[in-house]
């Protein structure tokens, strides 16, 4: 962090300040007096030091932040990559490709078994399915709710595919103690108090980034988590918002070797919810692979027309077989161009 002082600031306001700094937050304070101003450029952990309290001291000028505000999460302070394994031994992050697929709503037990069932067919590592589902309109599906959980268990009993369904609100967690990853909707992403108290869990969360966040205000949302003492964080781009109407959302695949070179944390793409269009999804998933996505979110819909929710965004199981097929095909002469 670097700090410009206030030309006007007295040596003893400067030193008490400095002080401040050496004590309270434990960073290495070294000047520089310059002709028109003095700098202070500090050195050590300055994480916990608010570029707002700074710079609402009378003695300073103005602050610049040269290190991220994340820790927990920052690639620097943890060089490897993070593998997340479950205990059924599903791993992510670990250079395969994982895939989670399923409806975007789980909607009935036959339409939960059949699409499960047909996914892992497929090749896909995780069933995904919406049970509680943040919806624009408050008359639109709203989700099955605790039966979908049911069902959704019903579906892992009968396929052993690991489940990930999404959270909305704090005192649903124990509901949640047999899901297998807990997803935070994009909508989600800054509900810090969620954050705060899935960060006291040991369940993998996935982390949507949220329709209108920067990557760094998706980073201080994994470290929400990683602060709280859970480290099993899953990072998802599914898409955030622009002037752009041709798509749902805007794709934003840079993000993929951004996030991968600041955090160690896996990241995923869901091109579903990022295009909101079935077309569009078959490319958008091979290209999250050519950026070096960990994995892939896809919604499949065994009668997508008929959907209950995001039919427009869903495959059909015929064709999420045509896409999974191309995008692990993709995924092997990606790595052997990699290696080579
Ligand atoms: C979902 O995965 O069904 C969903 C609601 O996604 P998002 O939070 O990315 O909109
Ligand atoms: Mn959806």
């Amino acid at each position: 962090m670097i700090i410009v002082l206030n030309p006007h600031a007295t040596k003893e306001q400067v030193a008490l300040f400095k002080n401040t700094l050496e004590e309270k937050y434990g960073v290495t304070v070294n000047t520089w007096v310059g002709v028109e101003s003095t700098v202070l450029g500090l050195i050590g952990d300055t994480t916990q030091i608010g570029e707002d309290w700074v710079s609402a001291q009378e003695v300073v000028e103005s602050v610049k932040r040269v290190q991220e505000p994340y820790k927990k999460v920052n690639r620097k302070f943890h060089p490897d990559n993070t593998v997340i394994e479950l205990p059924t031994g599903q791993k992510i992050g670990d250079g395969s490709l994982c895939i989670m697929a399923g409806p975007c709503s789980v909607e009935s037990e036959e339409q939960i078994n059949y699409v499960a069932q047909r996914v892992k067919d497929a090749g896909a590592a995780f069933l995904r399915g919406g049970a509680f589902k943040p919806r624009t309109s408050p008359y639109s599906f709203q989700g099955l709710k605790a039966e979908g959980l049911d069902l959704l268990k019903g579906a892992r009993k009968v396929t052993g595919l690991p489940i990930v369904t999404e959270i909305m609100r704090v005192n649903h967690i124990d509901m949640f103690e047999s899901v297998d990853i807990i997803q935070v909707g994009a909508r989600n992403m800054q509900n810090f108090e969620l954050l705060k108290e899935l960060g006291k869990t040991d369940k993998p969360i996935l982390l949507k980034r949220g329709l209108a966040n920067t990557i760094e205000e998706w980073l201080m949302s994994a470290e929400y988590i990683m602060a709280g003492g859970n480290d099993k964080v899953i990072l998802c781009e599914r898409g955030i918002r622009t002037y752009e109407t041709a798509t749902r959302n805007t794709l934003d695949l840079s993000a993929i070797p951004i996030v991968k070179k600041r955090s160690h944390l896996p990241v995923i793409v869901d091109p579903s919810h990022a295009t909101g269009k079935s077309s569009l999804v078959e490319q958008m998933s091979l290209a999250a692979v050519a950026a070096g996505a960990d994995g892939l979110m896809i919604e499949v819909h065994n009668d997508p027309k008929h959907a209950l929710s995001d039919g427009a965004q869903s495959l059909t199981p015929d064709k999420f077989d045509e896409v999974a097929r191309k995008v692990f095909a993709l995924k092997k002469a990606y790595d052997e161009i990699m290696n080579s």
